[in-house]
């Protein structure tokens, strides 16, 4: 008999395999790359992309439940090798409930040239919010969680991953996956007007002090 909670994973498990198939058309991620994960409302356990598997066509079959501490309790494949870092976020931070790693790759070269993403737009200001970087470790280590954890901490809504990609946390997944889209809109823009040889102008100081009292966000 199917409940409630079932038909609401079902819906998380489709949305999942969206957002990674909207990564993949979108160029943010290669056949093998990236991942995406979101927390089961109300519990310690989360659906995560399967790892080294083609990215673009995924279904919800594809997908594998785990806990916190990366034990598989549903499906055929391998977790993510990054569900330690997916783990760590939604240890730390109970507002989070969908994580999308993607390898970005504007938000990514401007961020190796030694720059860093400025609030070049109204979207960059609201969806973004807070942006940190994190050191270079290498991928699916518990080294990476650790870092990504005290990073998230701060509630940076994205982190850059140096040498390596982004990472979106969000309220649910069509946020998370809005927030890597704006980094690399954001980028891209700052990418173009730089290359132009222009220092970008950012949304007013005044302006971004409005929008954070209006929205509530600190
Ligand atoms: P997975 O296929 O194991 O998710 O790894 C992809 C990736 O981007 C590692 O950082
Ligand atoms: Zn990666």
């Amino acid at each position: 008999m199917e409940t409630g909670l079932e038909s609401s994973e079902d819906q998380l498990k489709e949305e999942i395999c969206k957002v990674m198939k909207n990564l993949f058309q979108r160029g943010f991620v290669s056949a093998l790359g990236g991942n995406v994960s979101a927390r089961i409302p109300g519990a310690n356990e989360f659906w995560i992309t399967p790892s080294g598997i083609f990215k673009g066509e995924l279904t919800p079959d594809d997908l594998v439940k785990v806990d916190l501490e990366g034990n598989v309790l549903d499906g055929f494949m391998r977790p993510s090798i990054e569900w330690p870092m997916h783990a760590a976020v939604y240890k730390v931070r109970p507002d989070v409930n969908a994580v999308v790693h993607a390898h970005n790759p504007v938000t990514l070269g401007l961020s190796l040239a030694g720059y860093s993403l400025k609030p070049i737009s109204v979207e960059a200001v609201m969806v973004l919010r807070k942006v940190e970087k994190v050191p270079f470790a290498f991928p699916g280590t518990d080294q990476l969680a650790k870092l990504v954890r005290e990073k998230a901490t701060t509630g940076a809504r994205a982190l850059i991953l140096q040498n390596h990609g982004v990472l979106a946390m969000g309220s649910n997944l069509y946020d998370a996956e809005a927030i890597a889209e704006t980094l690399e809109e954001a980028a891209t823009a700052e990418f173009v007007a730089l290359a132009l040889g222009k220092e970008p102008p950012t949304v007013p100081e005044r302006d971004m002090e409005l929008y954070y009292k209006l929205y509530g966000i600190k």
